[in-house]
């Protein structure tokens, strides 16, 4: 059985490797960027020559076909072949005749694209590769080219049935095209780690581009460390630059998919919350539920860093005179602040691996979330301070990209859903009104038709509610209004 993969792309910010101080390490750093420069200045134009010349090559056929007599014979006789009096013996005979015409012409074809010569490999890719070589190989490393022509040919092969229709054009490339090269050869990924724990990815023509991973809010660190140790596989990746002479790897990871089969009608929703991180739902159980991890732990653990934290920078302000004792304290500050990062992040992966194994317990096959943008704004939810007050200090985005990449690798399906409301819903009843969660905790149907949405009856005649982040997990659960990750 073939092992089956979930592809992602993880974008990572890239600089080329500076080789030492010395005047022939700057030498070189100023030469390798002309090298790229060279690349990347050009690249575009081979992908279009390939392009237009993909587009040629199936233009030839097209016209031999168009120009042969008796093709167009046979195919007006099988147009009709009642009126035409066929026999099922001529039908049979005509179709072999037209299938022994389409191949002549495709050899016909290859030996057009090999400049005459009868016999040879490939001659598709071989003659586009042919054509941008001989144009660009003193700009462009062959081993981009190859990849290029591969990755345009087979993009090309897609769509070319839509060209010779007319439902579509060949693209126009622009310049900033992700430049391709090969991430594994001769079964060697090209990604290292060098002994400071610093990353890069060896390109063509002797570059090394160092891994950036910034803040790191959706961990590709750990992402790159798993394709380091096996535990992924790496497919055709690329650098690319941007308008503002950024560059960036495209890597392309492939996690292993378990053959797990959940049920895929089984929703958890999940719930980013003000009591707890996170409270968990699933859409056809009413009793269950789970909420993750504890606010006030993590409010401690926060509130004390920021004294730490204010502590250094007070001390600072009084440090002006620049001086060892300064760069100690920037030091100590910088750890401090990273020590924060970490433990924020270790919150995340315990959280993120407690909702998979909660689906996973419950056979559940989707998980669903809010997006975030736009999260918390709700007008007629009362809490946006709350809201405020947590995105601030902690990573949602990071949380949910761990989640995301857990349960894709467990074979969980992810959708994110518009946040709109989900708070001051009704779970059980799907009443909306202003003001049913009475508190930062309690949710209380206002139906008054509603019983499950309003919790025990007291015996003053009020009713006790219900958990109201439960109650938005489990509206999440429902929804069915999807929208994309990052959109608007
Ligand atoms: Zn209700």
């Amino acid at each position: 059985m073939a092992t089956e993969y979930t592809c992602i792309t993880r974008k990572i910010e890239v600089h080329l490797h500076k080789h030492g101080d010395s005047e022939e390490a700057a030498q070189r750093f100023k030469e390798e960027y002309r090298i790229w420069d060279d690349i990347n200045n050009n690249l575009y134009k081979a992908a279009n020559r390939i392009i237009s010349h993909c587009f040629f090559n199936d233009t030839y056929e097209y016209r031999l076909k168009l120009h042969s007599p008796r093709l167009q014979e046979i195919e007006k006789l099988l147009s009709n072949p009642k009126r035409n009096k066929l026999s099922d013996e001529e039908v049979k005979q005509l179709k072999a005749e037209r299938k022994q015409l389409f191949a002549d012409f495709k050899k016909q074809r290859h030996v057009f694209l090999r400049g005459g010569v009868e016999e040879g490999a490939n001659p598709e890719q071989n003659s586009t590769y042919k054509v941008v070589s001989n144009e660009f190989i003193d700009f462009i490393p062959s081993e981009v080219l190859t990849n290029l022509n591969q990755n345009i040919s087979s993009t090309y092969r897609e769509y070319s049935l839509d060209v010779e229709r007319g439902v579509r054009t060949i693209p126009n490339y622009k310049k900033g095209i992700p430049v391709p090269f090969s991430i594994k050869q001769k079964g060697e990924i090209v990604l290292k780690k060098r002994e400071d724990g610093s990353m890069y990815v060896r390109f063509p023509k002797g570059l090394e581009w160092d891994l950036n991973f910034g803040r790191d809010r959706s961990n590709n660190r750990e992402i790159v460390e798993r394709v380091l140790s096996g535990q992924y596989d790496v497919g055709n990746s690329s650098i690319q630059e941007t308008k503002n002479k950024k560059r960036f790897l495209l890597l392309v990871v492939k996690i292993p998919k378990q053959v797990a089969s959940f049920d895929p009608s089984r929703i958890v929703g999940v719930d980013l919350g003000i009591n707890v991180p996170l409270y968990v739902a699933i859409n056809d159980n009413e009793y269950g539920g789970m909420g993750i991890g504890s606010r006030e732990q993590f409010l401690k653990m926060r509130m004390r860093m920021a004294a730490q934290k204010r502590e250094l920078q007070r001390n600072l302000r009084h440090t002006t005179n620049g001086g060892h004792g300064r760069t100690q304290k920037l030091q100590a500050l910088n750890r401090l602040e990273g020590k924060e990062r970490n433990w924020v992040h270790l919150q995340n992966h315990i959280f993120s691996k407690s909702i998979i194994e909660y689906a996973v317990r419950n056979n559940a096959g989707v998980i669903q979330m809010e997006r975030l943008t736009g999260f918390g704004r709700d007008k007629n939810d009362e809490v946006g301070a709350d809201f405020k007050f947590l995105l601030r200090y902690w990573s949602f985005f990071e949380l949910q990209s761990m989640i995301e990449y857990k349960a894709k690798a467990t074979g969980i399906e992810v959708r994110y859903i518009n946040p709109y409301h989900t708070s001051q819903t009704c779970s059980f009843c799907g009443h909306y009104e202003k003001g049913q969660r009475i508190n930062q905790a309690t949710f209380v149907c206002k139906n008054p038709e509603c019983t499950k949405g309003k919790g025990k009856q007291r015996t003053d005649g009020t009713f006790e509610g219900i958990n109201a982040d439960w109650n938005a997990a489990r509206n999440i659960s429902f929804s069915t209004d999807f929208v994309d990750k990052k959109k608007k």
